[in-house]
């Protein structure tokens, strides 16, 4: 196996493709060649390929065609277009069409190689960031829902609290807690288990809207941030949704009728029910707590009196 960085050559002129073969080998490069857009994207499907430099025009399938396929097949292999001084303008459809670069016939080598690496280095750049940008979503998602994490939560909360401390708006937290959910643990086991989580989850991303934050709390509780929204505005949205669970039949292949579960949510609204995440947080558990009191299946508001009386 060749660590040296790998260019698929494709022109239907095949002297060409030695011309720039023999240039590119001279440093240290790995060279493929093909002789058409269809020869090319066989070779970029059976082996891997860090860069193409294909020409512009070629018969059947030509340099645009064959940038746009190999961008919807890897759009990590950078394609530099190949064109003759008259051709210029094509080059720029090339760029458009997702091509990295291109370079001028007949080459001037020192600038050949200039722009080879330039895009080189911009691939790498390109790859790191999507791969640090990947690591970021995996430390704030949970792996089974694909939901926010509790970690995630906490900051968003943050956030969100300095920004309505700024523009003086409120927003709203629901904590949502599944209803006997060790019940369906015991009798289904926690494959099934894990199955209803991942199904409330789907349902929550269809109940609420894509400007609400959802987060898996932890276990068999999930939270949800409604920014901009009323404690009235926000008990609607959260009955509905406590609605939608209970009318729910979960297909878990366990019995025709599916199973049937419930949850119980607590509401609480910043900065009337309080005014740092720890404060706000407890008055939605405090709510939800008082939910499960009262016979699960129910969405309750926060009460200062409830402090008392829970
Ligand atoms: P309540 O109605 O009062 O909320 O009762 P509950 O049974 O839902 O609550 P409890 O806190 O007693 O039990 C929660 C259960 O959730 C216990 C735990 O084993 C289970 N659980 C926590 N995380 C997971 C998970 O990731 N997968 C599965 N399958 N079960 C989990
Ligand atoms: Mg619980
Ligand atoms: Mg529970």
């Amino acid at each position: 196996m060749t660590t040296r960085t790998t260019v698929l050559v494709v022109d239907d002129e095949v002297s060409v493709c030695y011309i720039l073969k023999e240039f590119l080998v001279s440093h240290q490069f790995h060279v493929v060649i093909a002789k058409s857009g269809h020869e090319a994207l066989e070779i970029i499907e059976r082996q891997p390929v860090d860069l193409v430099i294909s020409d512009l025009v070629m018969p059947r399938m030509d340099g645009i065609a064959l940038t746009r396929l190999i961008g919807e097949f890897n759009a990590s292999i950078p394609v530099i277009i190949m064109t003759g001084f008259a051709t210029i303008d094509s080059a720029v459809i090339a760029i458009k069409a997702g091509a990295a670069d291109f370079i001028t016939k007949p080459f001037k080598f020192n600038h050949t190689l200039f722009v080879i690496r330039r895009v080189l280095e911009t691939q790498d750049l390109r790859d790191l960031a999507t791969q640090s940008e990947y690591f970021r979503q995996l430390s704030n998602t949970d792996d089974l829902t694909g939901l926010h994490n509790h970690r995630y939560l906490k900051q968003v909360l943050e956030n969100e609290i300095k920004r309505h401390v700024r523009y003086k708006h409120c927003f709203s937290l629901i904590f949502i807690d599944i209803d006997n959910f060790k019940l369906i643990n015991d009798e289904f086991g926690h494959l099934v288990g894990d199955q209803v989580l991942l199904g409330v989850a789907d349902i929550m991303k269809n109940s609420f809207r894509g400007s609400d934050i959802l987060t898996r709390y932890g276990g068999e509780e999930f939270c949800a941030i409604l920014p901009e929204t009323t404690a009235q505005e926000a008990l609607v949205v959260g009955r509905r949704f406590v609605d939608t669970i209970f009318n729910h039949a979960f297909d878990l292949e366990l019995n025709e009728k599916g199973l049937r579960i419930s949850v119980t949510a607590g509401l609480a609204v910043f900065p009337d029910h309080g005014g740092d995440v720890k404060q706000l947080i407890h008055a939605a558990d405090l709510a939800l707590y008082k939910g499960k009191k009262s016979g699960k299946n129910c969405i309750c508001l926060y009460r200062a009196r409830d402090e008392e009386t829970l």
